[in-house]
């Protein structure tokens, strides 16, 4: 049975005119579980000329009344965490928990955004010449739209749409074309809120309905997130049209791993964050370079591991790393271990070739660990997105520091370590936006900016936080002056 998905456009659900559309499959069992219209220019420009008249009363709403809105979404989150959470699943393939855990950032963001009345402040002084006073107001930049990735369908749109929002702007989401379901249930309850229509819409689609969206002249500002190639062209692209635009890419992230560190405690929380989301997470580990003697210990820990890393589907009780996203990343992701291979590397765990008994239809590669991996090879560079980790190794902390930083991407660098002087030789020294301390996944909390670096972002502001309310706000300064002979005239 066919189940297209619809677009939500000025206050209304409405079927897509569109003669293209994409089949959306469970990656965890190969099911067929709707499908996405490739929606059309028109229907682009219908949204943002909706989002337009929209925008004239919406950003006159004052900041209190705005935020309201966003306590009953929150409210309607909780209440529906669990459909939610098994829609990330069912349409990207990872684990329940996971999706629970990406829903409660999405949710975290909406809290902070309730703070717009104080976030959205401007600044001023008194008296800056004799009798003349200076402002600096915060204005909602006016339309805008939210181009998402696959990997978190519940999430991503939340480091940007709660802020845009509550600063009074109008968003159009346009979902990733692999993972459009979740975002369809967040709008069936976007629409129980009551909001003008127009100020939030959905509109689903691929390639050609991102270009509609960019030469709108009507949309301020666009916030992508996505692979680097993609982030790059919309960047630019964006540029070309004058919008503003923060356009997150992708990653390769490194973490050192001391000989002083605590190689259980390292292991745990390394084999979570290099396997966990199957390896599809933009702060995923994936090259691990030790130092020294802690070579040895940790590859035979870390093998083990990954050996015994739980997979299968992401609903089924007990699993540690679901499905990857289609057949197609599958065979890349497998092709790309090959390379590994030929370079040199040695296949400690191999995850290649594996299904998941009762799922065989799915797309599972299995955590997979190659040591000896040479550093300016093809592996230590690309960006695999899945269950792979890559082992190198250095002689001291600075070699290890000029291995993180000998490459194109800056989202997060990690180390493990017991020396506090390493730590904060690795946290002055590393080129990266996110850093980790014995942490794995250095996921900014939503009250601090997402702060990816070099080909991971584009842009000067990120999402989330102050970062998230100066891009949807422009600063408008007034300077005055108020002689008091004039006001007695009246
Ligand atoms: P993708 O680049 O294929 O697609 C992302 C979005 O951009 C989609 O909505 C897609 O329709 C659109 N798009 C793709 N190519 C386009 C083009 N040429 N012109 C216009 N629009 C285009 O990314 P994906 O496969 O969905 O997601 C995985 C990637 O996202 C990985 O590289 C991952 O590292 C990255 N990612 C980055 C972050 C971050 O915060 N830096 C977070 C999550 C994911």
């Amino acid at each position: 049975m066919s189940n297209s998905l619809l677009n939500y456009i000025n206050g209304q659900w409405i079927a897509s005119k569109a003669i293209t559309s994409l089949p959306i499959i469970n990656p965890g069992t190969g099911e067929h579980i709707a499908d996405v219209p490739l929606s059309t220019v028109e229907e682009v420009n219908t949204a943002a000329d909706a989002a337009s008249v929209a925008f004239r009363e919406w950003r006159r709403v004052p900041a209190p009344d705005r935020i309201q809105y966003l306590f009953k979404l929150k409210q309607l989150m909780e209440e529906n965490l669990n459909l939610l959470a098994r829609s990330c699943t069912e349409e990207c393939g990872k684990t329940y928990n996971e999706s629970i855990g990406e829903l409660r950032r999405a949710i975290e963001n909406i809290e902070v955004a309730c703070g717009i009345p104080m976030l959205m402040q401007g600044r001023n002084n008194e008296d800056i010449a004799r009798g003349i006073d200076e402002h600096m107001f915060r204005q909602p930049i006016g339309v805008t739209a939210m181009i998402a990735p696959f990997n978190f369908p519940g999430m991503i749109p939340f480091w940007f749409l709660p802020y845009a929002l509550a600063t009074g702007c109008c968003m159009i989401v346009k979902p990733s074309e692999k993972c459009p379901v979740t975002q369809q249930h967040v709008f069936e309850l976007i629409d129980k809120l009551g909001l003008p229509p127009g100020v939030l819409q959905l509109v689903n689609g691929a390639k050609d309905t991102v270009d509609a969206i960019l030469e709108h002249p009507a949309i301020r500002a666009i916030s992508m997130v996505g692979s680097t190639p993609a982030a790059r062209a919309i960047y630019a692209k964006a540029a070309t049209m004058g919008k503003r635009a923060q356009c997150q890419g992708g990653a390769k992230n490194p973490v050192v791993i001391m000989p002083d560190a605590d190689m259980e405690t390292a292991t745990r929380i390394l084999a979570d964050s290099a396997y966990g989301c199957a390896g599809q997470r933009c702060l995923a580990l994936s090259v691990g370079i030790t130092v020294g003697k802690a070579r040895d210990k940790f590859r035979d820990l870390f093998s083990e591991a990954t050996r015994n890393r739980r997979v299968g589907y992401g609903l089924d009780e007990g699993v540690e790393t679901g499905a990857v996203i289609n057949a197609e990343s599958k065979a890349r992701i497998e092709k790309l271990i090959g390379v590994a291979e030929a370079e040199g590397a040695i296949v400690v765990v191999d995850g290649r070739g594996k299904t998941v008994s009762g799922h065989e239809k799915g797309s599972y590669v299995f955590p997979t660990l190659l040591d000896n991996v040479p550093p300016q090879g093809e592996i230590a560079r690309t960006e695999i997105f899945g269950p792979v980790f890559s082992l190198m190794h250095a002689d001291t902390l600075e070699d290890a520091i000029a291995m993180v930083n000998d490459r194109a991407y800056g989202n997060m660098a990690c180390i493990f370590t017991a020396s506090g002087a390493a730590a904060r030789q690795f946290r002055t020294e590393a080129h990266a936006g996110n850093i980790g301390v014995n942490i794995g996944v250095a996921a900014p909390m939503a009250f601090f900016p997402f702060s990816g670096w070099a080909d991971s972002f584009f842009g000067d502001l990120h999402g989330q936080a102050e970062h998230a309310v100066e891009f949807f706000t422009e600063t408008k300064v007034v300077v005055e002056r108020w002689p008091r002979e004039w006001s007695r005239k009246f």
